[in-house]
């Protein structure tokens, strides 16, 4: 049996791991301080769910084995300031944006990117952390270890966060899953829905992406995240891996996004997938299991076995059916047995899902 190695020990990794069984392919976890040597003689595969990881004797020795796939785009796409120098030399619109180099740059910085920003820590940052709204009247709120170690954004007033999910093999040749809408609160991904009017953006963001994943030849799956705005598309940022956003595909898709990052990597076949939409995909954080979500047929459980804490990402549920009725009854179901919390994304859901009745 072929061996893959995943650097990470999170869910994602989790999720590749269950994706390779029916595939035959044994996966393996690993954490940065490993003690494991992984040679190219032994055929094995190296591929990664997180895109930052520690400086240690393992993650060194692996920033040079050739078995690491995509080994050479993790330190452009991991770094905010390497992504966003990236993204403007193919001319591609992401939000207006300023490297943090020192408290001086703050009037220059307000005048150029309006009056409250995004700061963003340039590594290490997920589900929100490492980042600060600031206006002029707050910055004193901004720990100084963030300064020529950050970018600052334009804050955006968007119409919808959306992100386009791709995979591209060795031959170059890239498949697109359909575009998915997403709600975050406080950073943090809640809900996503994919709905079956294709949308006018998607071949707009497929060009986008296409031209990201071949300018790095990059293997395997790729995210792009996305603000519609009444401008036009900017792209917010790159995820290289597999993605919260694409969870929907492991009830939504016949290969899933799991599935389908390990045929790019392993050179498998790799038809575009069959859709089953509307799909949704309900994030579960900081939330006990409850068995009674899975009284309806159309709901889909997927638990990581974590602690449980808050503002932790426990498991998510997938919601899926040709009618979208049926999705939104069971929606309702699912509030009625879920915290208030959970109303704000229910609600969103139900909103999309409503386009997508007639
Ligand atoms: P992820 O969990 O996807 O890794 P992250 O912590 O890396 O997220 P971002 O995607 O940059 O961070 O930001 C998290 C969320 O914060 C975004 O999905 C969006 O809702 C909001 N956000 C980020 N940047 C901006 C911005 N410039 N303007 C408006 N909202 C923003
Ligand atoms: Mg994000």
């Amino acid at each position: 049996m072929k061996k893959l190695y995943v650097l990470g020990t999170g869910q994602l990794g989790r999720m590749l791991r269950q994706a390779g069984e029916p595939l035959g392919i044994a996966i393996y976890l690993l954490s940065a301080d490993s003690k494991i040597e992984i040679t190219i003689e032994n055929r094995s595969l190296i591929t990664a769910e997180i895109e930052h990881w520690p400086d240690t004797q393992f993650t060194k020795k692996l920033a040079v084995n050739d078995s690491f796939i995509n080994r050479d785009v993790f330190p452009i796409v991991s770094d905010r300031l390497f992504q966003k120098q990236f993204l403007d030399r193919l001319n591609l619109v992401t939000v207006p944006w300023k490297p943090l180099l020192s408290s001086s740059q703050w009037d220059e910085i307000f005048s150029l990117l309006g009056t409250l920003v995004v700061v963003k820590q340039r590594t290490g940052g997920y589900d929100g952390k490492s980042q600060w709204r600031l206006c002029s009247h707050s910055l004193s709120l901004l720990p100084n270890k963030f300064y020529d170690n950050a970018i600052v954004e334009k804050t955006i007033n968007f119409i919808d966060e959306i992100s386009l999910i791709g995979a591209r093999g060795y031959n170059g040749k890239i498949i697109f899953y359909p575009l998915t809408y997403n709600f975050h609160q406080d950073g943090i991904l809640r809900a996503s829905v994919v709905l079956r009017d294709v949308n006018s953006l998607q071949k707009e963001l497929e060009d986008m992406l296409a031209c990201i994943m071949n300018q790095l030849n990059y293997i395997g799956i790729m995210t792009m995240e996305c603000f519609v705005t009444k401008k036009g598309i900017f792209i917010n940022e790159l995820a290289p891996r597999v993605h919260n956003s694409g969870h929907w595909t492991q009830n939504g898709a016949s290969i899933n996004q799991f599935e389908m990052h390990l045929r790019a990597i392993l050179d498998f076949p790799m038809p575009p997938p069959i859709i089953y939409m509307p799909a949704v995909m309900l994030n579960l954080i900081g939330i006990n299991i409850n068995i009674d979500w899975l009284n309806d047929p159309i709901i889909h459980l997927h638990w990581y076995n974590k602690e449980v804490y808050s503002h932790r990402k426990v498991g998510h549920l997938n919601v899926v059916s040709d009618d979208p009725m049926k999705i939104s009854i069971a929606l309702s179901r699912l509030e009625s047995i879920l915290p208030p919390t959970y109303a704000k994304s229910i609600s969103w859901l139900q909103k999309k899902l409503s386009r997508d009745k007639n």
